[in-house]
């Protein structure tokens, strides 16, 4: 069979997405090759295919015991001999696997990065043929990326103690300076670079400040994807019970998930999520990684991120199925002094800080989200107007002369000699003479009242931005402001936009538009009624096998069946996602409820 084939007979799919052959090309050639496709790009496939067509057996390194078993299963589903190893198995288990490994029984084997470091692993592996190594999630091997992993350190040894063998690297997500960690530290031998666009088309991206009434905000959203799934980040454990709790009380059925709550919950509560038994998840970051859901809907922050990565990682989990969904992001100035907190004594620091500031700009800076993104990545995106986030739908409201307003309050914190913090700079600037403000005889300077006609809360959060921008910066403990050098520029007038990015500052915003997304596919071409029907017996499936539901089929290959209704087999194996594994283990059953539902 030649990869085509393979991809037909096994995966059902036609043809292959972009960088995907050319990644399948180089493992064919044993070309070191370090390939970064986003989210849902498909980077399985370009790493368990070619087993199928080396001799050998492929070895795949993985973070994480949930995301191996995922992919274990799902290639099980496939008939696909694959393995793993890992602290989660017992050891009459491992004992079985190490045999079938010896007996040439295994086409990939995956492996936890501690694992590699053990000689008794690394003699089993000498001991056999192997085709390739692969090493998933790459990034985690780099300090200069979010996810830094000790064990994936010890991944050297895989060009020492292998040394005819080649590494494939995969990432989902990677800065110029994560890739070139990856490459020096897995030693790859001038290794093919596959970039896939970073940008995800079928995200729509909104950014709003979290205000009090930030429960009516997710109500609102929880009833536009009613009966679809989504995921709600908070940053601490006792954010996500609150929230779980009160949407609880509301009535909409969720469930809570952060690394406070024991073992057998936690668990409980993701196969809740992954079976499709429950559509809301209140969780910290620790949910997420090995996830493979792809209908999920909508990903709501609750609180900003601590990077970009990890935003890009965790709204990534939405629309994996390439339809449209939804990001938000709710965040406070609040939200960067709690990470500065949970930070300050990490090794690391000074990394994360940088990371956070980013993370913040981005909050602050009102332009296109998919662009900023993108460039954060060190790509560019091919239009200046995406049509998918707050800022290209117009839902903005600008203020018309930012600059002025920026030095107005700038001149304030200079005034004050940069020893107070915001709220006491809004009140000087609107005249309001409080106790706070007569006692330091701040109604005498020349700043007082200069702002009067303004709105407060716009003045408050135009210096949210300023900080936000790097044109003020504000002291951890006393939350005084101060000005940047970037700021002094400002005032002066020698703020040159060609060099940097020009001044903007939005008010609080209030207007949405509703149809918000470009390039994504549409899936209005199914019998819904057929579809539901299809999904439950799907979730049916999941709960009798153990397995998540997205592994028997995806939405796609559901809807694929509920657009063509096929009546036999033979038409069942055209559906989208049907090679001739599923085509044997589900053909007939599913077939017969189609003929069943579509008879009356
Ligand atoms: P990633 O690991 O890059 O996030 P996955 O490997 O999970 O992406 O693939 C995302 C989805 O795309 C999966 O449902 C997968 O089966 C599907 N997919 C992968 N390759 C193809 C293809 N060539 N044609 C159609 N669908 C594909
Ligand atoms: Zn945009």
């Amino acid at each position: 069979m030649n990869k085509l084939e393979v991809l037909n007979s096994y995966w059902g799919y036609d043809a292959f997405l972009p960088f995907q052959e050319k990644a399948i090309d180089s493992i064919l050639d044993d070309h070191d090759t370090l390939t970064v496709l986003p989210t849902g790009g498909g980077k399985s496939i370009c790493f368990q295919l070619p087993a199928l067509l080396k001799e050998g057996m492929a070895v795949i390194i993985s973070p994480l015991i949930s995301l191996m078993k995922d992919q274990v299963d799902s290639l099980h589903d496939l008939g696909i001999s694959a393995r793993y190893l890992n602290s989660s198995l017992e050891f009459g288990e491992q004992k079985k696997i190490v045999a079938e490994v010896r007996a040439s029984r295994v086409k990939l084997l995956y492996l936890a990065p501690e694992r590699l470091a053990l000689e008794q692993t690394k003699s089993l592996l000498q001991s056999v043929s192997l085709s390739y190594f692969v090493v998933d999630e790459a990034h985690c091997i780099s300090h200069w990326g979010h996810n830094f992993r000790e064990d994936y350190r010890n991944l050297q040894v895989i060009k020492e103690a292998f040394k005819n063998i080649a590494v494939h690297a995969f990432t989902a997500t990677a800065t110029p300076e994560v890739r070139a960690d990856i490459v020096k530290q897995l030693k790859l031998v001038e290794p093919h670079l596959y970039l896939g666009a970073i940008d995800r088309p079928n995200l729509a991206y909104r950014v709003k400040t979290r205000e009090s009434n930030y429960l009516t905000h997710i109500a609102e959203i929880l009833n536009t994807y009613k009966d679809e799934a989504g995921i709600i980040y908070c940053i601490r454990r006792k954010d996500v019970d609150e929230l779980s709790q009160r949407l609880t009380d509301l009535g909409y059925k969720n469930l809570p998930y952060h690394a406070g709550l024991n073992d057998e919950i936690r668990t409980r509560n993701q196969n809740a999520f992954s079976q499709e038994k429950i559509n809301i998840m209140v969780a910290t970051v620790a949910f997420g990684m090995g996830i493979d859901r792809s209908n999920i809907r909508y990903i709501i922050h609750l609180g900003m991120p601590k990077s970009i990565e990890h935003y890009q990682q965790e709204t990534g989990r939405a629309g994996r199925d390439g339809l449209n969904s939804a990001c938000y992001l709710f965040y406070q100035g609040g939200d960067y002094r709690t990470w500065e907190y949970l930070v300050r004594e990490a090794v690391d620091r000074e990394t994360l800080l940088k990371k956070l500031k980013e993370m913040y700009n981005y909050c602050s800076y009102p332009e296109c989200r998919h662009k900023y993104l993108s460039n954060y990545f060190g790509q560019e995106l091919p239009t200046d107007n995406c049509g998918a986030c707050d800022y290209c739908l117009n839902e903005l409201e600008m203020i018309k002369n930012p600059a002025e307003v920026s030095r107005k309050i700038i001149s304030a914190v200079r005034e004050v000699n940069e020893r107070f913090g915001a709220d006491h700079i809004v009140n000087i600037l609107t005249a309001n003479e409080n106790e706070n403000v007569t006692r330091w005889r701040h109604n005498k300077i020349t700043s007082f009242g200069i702002m009067r006609s303004e709105k407060k809360t716009t003045i408050r959060y135009a210096i949210e931005q300023l900080v936000g921008q790097g044109y003020l910066a504000r002291e951890l403990e006393h939350y005084t402001l101060s000005v940047t050098a970037k700021g002094s520029a400002l005032q002066r007038g020698e703020w040159i936009p060609k060099l940097a990015s020009p001044i903007m500052i939005r008010k609080i915003a209030r207007k949405e538009k509703k149809e918000a997304y470009r390039g994504a596919e549409t899936s209005n071409n199914y019998d819904q009624a057929v579809f539901e029907k299809l999904r439950n017996k799907r979730r049916e499936l999941a709960e009798r096998k153990k397995t998540p539901a997205y592994i028997i089929f995806s939405d796609k290959s559901l809807w694929d069946m509920a657009h063509k209704k096929p009546v036999t087999l033979a038409a069942f194996q055209h559906v989208y996602g049907v090679g001739e594994q599923k085509l044997e283990q589900y053909g007939e059953e599913f077939v017969s409820l189609i003929k069943q539902v579509t008879s009356g």
